[in-house]
């Protein structure tokens, strides 16, 4: 899969560890499972750890490594509260979701603390990432009042036309690491409004984030068995969930290589499928773009989250009248970046996930020197001095003079580093753009609105952007991408309910008689 964990592996003391440590480890918190309503540790009684990325000598709680046994209890779970749920009138469950918000809302400082600790990312942007489930749980618990469907004509007299949405059913979630709320709450909501029960699956790297949106949906009010988290690894607990008959629903969120794995679990058993997988997704600057706006916003679209988002502007396409002054601030902007532990304030860029994410990214940094050829402008080292020694740094990377076809121009790092790339014209700009496997997120800086109109029509992504950078969705909007990212289906915005109800259409027929559409064709009169 995309890469291997910095977790999972069975507690164990370390011979190498000092009294200190030894003691600090023995008062990590111990979390478990959520099952039936009831908080259960794993049957074969192992947890892993999550560490802080930061500093590795933080381990922040021990969690359940789950069997296939603890999914099986989980769906059972899932399945028994079904009907109750389904038949729970839709305005009711949007209620214990608006409490569900004002439960988030209550708690955003320490859960976007504790995001940082386990994940990394900065505290403004782990403060974000709770806001989003938090603008989420509101947007779409608006939907219990809608949950929209219509009427039409009948082509017969006295027959009525209608379609209505019911729910899916059991609904797996399988989420990453990298927006360990927002995503699991970008399905977790509107999976539960809609009237399914589930079974989460989060990140082996990332679960107490997914633990305290369960924990506050508990608090919420929300009854036993409609939602239900099984921690562990994926290759386990994750692909029992995708196999399992009675599951109807798999949404996932991760690479497109697991995706896929994910995906044919699902076509096995005829299971519905939503993916959000990988991007290379790219900042067209043109000759008339306002530069120093540009730089913002390659900066924050490369380096944000450590390039660790599935948005991330890994490459930028600048054209050759501009190429030098922008390449030239970028790096001089990249430079400046503070690099450190997320939870200072000071900090603007934090670490990366995990050990396996620090090999893979060093990696693609020597293939763009040697392979590729391309020009390290800045950066290209991993930090372990100093406060770096305990964490997974690596500095802001930028490659200039990178041809489109280079491996890094075209697969995804998932970390700081970024790819300019020369143009000649906003047709070549477009034509490198879009020639990539992936389709998620795509921007252009300039002035000329009939270019950005132009650009924008024919990038073939999800998403487009006018002077903006690749990231910043807000939950109202469909959310997804094309190509290798996706197959089809949109998160967030109402195209999100598709995904978790099917269309039934009902024709009520009130004439008294036998009508045979198609055959008993009504003349006009
Ligand atoms: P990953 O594919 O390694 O893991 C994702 C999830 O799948 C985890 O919960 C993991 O345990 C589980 N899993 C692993 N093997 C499985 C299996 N055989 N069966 C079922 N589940 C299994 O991804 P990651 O490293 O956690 O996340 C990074 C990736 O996610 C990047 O490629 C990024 O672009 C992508 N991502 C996409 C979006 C989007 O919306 N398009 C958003 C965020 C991240």
């Amino acid at each position: 899969m995309a890469q291997a964990r910095k977790a999972v592996g069975r507690t164990t003391a370390k011979k190498s560890e000092g009294a200190g440590a030894a003691k600090a480890r023995l008062s990590v918190k111990t979390y478990h499972n959520y099952i039936d309503g009831e908080w259960t540790r794993a049957s074969c009684g192992e947890t892993f750890e999550n560490v802080n990325p930061a500093d590795t000598r933080d381990c922040i709680g021990r969690f359940p490594l789950s069997t296939v046994e603890d999914m099986s209890r989980a769906i059972d779970s899932a399945k028994n509260a079904a009907d109750r749920w389904r038949h729970t009138p839709a305005p009711r469950r949007a209620e214990m979701l608006f409490r569900l918000g004002e439960i988030l809302m209550r708690h955003k400082e320490r859960f976007a603390a504790e995001m940082t600790r386990e994940m990394g990312k900065v505290l403004k942007e782990t403060g974000g990432d709770v806001q989003e489930a938090i603008d989420c749980t509101y947007y779409t618990a608006g939907e219990g009042r809608r949950l929209h469907g219509f009427t039409t004509p009948a082509e017969m007299p006295s027959k009525f036309a209608m379609c209505v949405r019911q729910p899916v059913g059991l609904c797996g979630l399988i989420t990453p690491w990298n927006f360990p709320m927002a995503i699991p709450s970008w399905k977790l909501i509107p999976a539960l409004v809609c009237g399914n029960t589930v079974i989460i699956k989060p990140a082996e790297d990332t679960p107490l984030s997914t633990y305290n949106l369960v924990k506050a949906c508990e608090e919420a009010g929300i009854p036993k068995g409609v939602v239900n988290m099984v921690t562990g690894d994926g290759g386990t607990v994750g692909a029992a969930l995708a196999s399992h008959p009675a599951v109807r629903l798999i949404s996932f969120t991760g690479s497109t290589e697991t995706g896929r794995v994910v995906a044919s679990a699902c076509a096995e058993r005829n299971a519905i499928c939503s993916l959000e997988m990988g991007g290379k997704n790219v900042i067209i600057v043109m000759d008339d773009a306002d530069v120093d706006l540009a730089v913002e916003g390659a900066v924050w679209g490369a380096f944000g989250t450590s390039g660790q988002r599935c948005t991330a502007s890994s490459r930028v396409v600048v054209h050759k009248k501009v190429y030098r002054k922008f390449t030239q601030k970028l790096v001089e902007r990249a430079k400046s970046l503070r690099v450190g532990n997320g939870a200072d304030p000071q900090t603007e860029m934090g670490p990366v996930i995990n050990a396996d994410a620090v090999h893979k990214i060093l990696g693609y940094i020597e293939t763009g020197q040697r392979e590729d050829g391309a020009t390290l402008a800045t950066g290209g080292n991993r930090l372990d001095a100093g406060e770096y020694a305990h964490g997974y740094f690596i500095e802001p990377t930028v490659f200039s003079d990178v041809a489109p076809g280079m491996r890094i121009a075209q697969e995804e790092i998932f970390g700081p580093v970024t790819a300019v790339i020369p143009t000649n014209s906003l047709e070549e700009a477009v034509e490198i753009a879009n020639g990539v496997r992936y389709g998620l997120s795509a921007a252009i800086y300039t002035q000329d609105v009939n270019r950005a109109f132009r650009a924008m029509e024919e990038m073939y992504t999800g998403i487009f952007y006018v002077n903006s950078s690749t990231i910043g969705a807000e939950v109202h909007l469909p959310f997804g991408g094309t190509k290798a990212t996706g197959n089809g289906h949109r998160e967030a915005g109402t195209q999100v309910l598709d995904i978790f109800t099917e269309w039934k259409s009902v024709y009520v027929d009130y004439s008294g008689k036998l009508q045979r559409a198609q055959i008993d064709v009504v003349e006009p009169q």
